[in-house]
């Protein structure tokens, strides 16, 4: 058992302290404030700082009396969360993330939505920011085509902007796979988001590939 001391709260015997910092996720030992807030007789508010020098961040660290007794603030508490819990961002290569800004927001929105367990959500989510990446390099490609390719469908802009078969194989069914998210029934049954997410991935390392290759073989034309 562990106790913490609250100034005017006395002190608290608390199940655990807080030892990853919600900010920057380093394995802490966090720095305890003097704030501190009861806001009902069975929870407090613990403000606590990150000691990590590149971080500082202040948090919360929430805990919880379950089996609250009457009228004392002693008693077991539990640690519930800290706050602000940020989330973990997908890695996405420099290249691309160059490309298509919007793809990059987008797919991390998604990645989150994904993480914090909003299923239903985050497969429309992947198939709006694959339409983005998509539409964007064919764009980088056919720079006089821009309007016409922000107003054609998806489908359309990957048959008719891109050469390279590699990426138009993968997010022909990436495609497939987004529009299977974004309706009532499911054409390929036995694919899932996680099938979405290679090939987007595959999509994300072909357009790569072909961005270097263009600025290598362009910058070093001759010998
Ligand atoms: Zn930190």
């Amino acid at each position: 058992m562990l106790q913490i001391h609250l100034n005017h709260l006395g002190t608290i015997n608390v199940d655990s302290l807080p030892n990853q910092c919600p900010v920057c996720k380093s394995k802490v030992s966090a720095i305890q404030t003097s704030v501190h807030s009861k806001t009902q007789s069975n929870c407090v508010e613990i403000a606590y700082q990150c000691p990590n020098e590149e971080c500082l961040s202040l948090f919360i660290a929430r805990y919880e009396k379950l089996q609250p007794t009457p009228n004392t603030i002693n008693g077991f508490f539990t640690l519930i969360k800290c706050v602000p819990n940020n989330l973990d961002k997908p890695d996405i290569v420099e290249e691309v993330a160059e490309l298509s800004p919007q793809f990059c927001e987008i797919f991390t929105e998604s990645y989150q939505a994904e993480k914090l367990g909003m299923e239903q959500i985050c497969g429309i989510g992947y198939r709006k920011a694959l339409e983005f990446l998509i539409k964007d390099f064919c764009i980088s490609e056919h720079p006089t085509e821009e309007t016409k390719i922000k107003g054609k469908a998806l489908a359309k802009c990957i048959n008719d902007y891109i050469d390279d078969i590699r990426i138009k194989q993968c997010s022909t069914r990436a495609a497939w796979l987004g529009n299977d998210e974004a309706h009532y029934v499911r054409k390929w049954s036995d694919k899932d988001i996680h099938d979405l997410k290679i090939l987007i991935k595959l999509c994300v390392l072909w357009i790569q590939s072909h961005l270097l290759t263009v600025s290598y073989t362009s910058s070093m034309a001759r010998t």
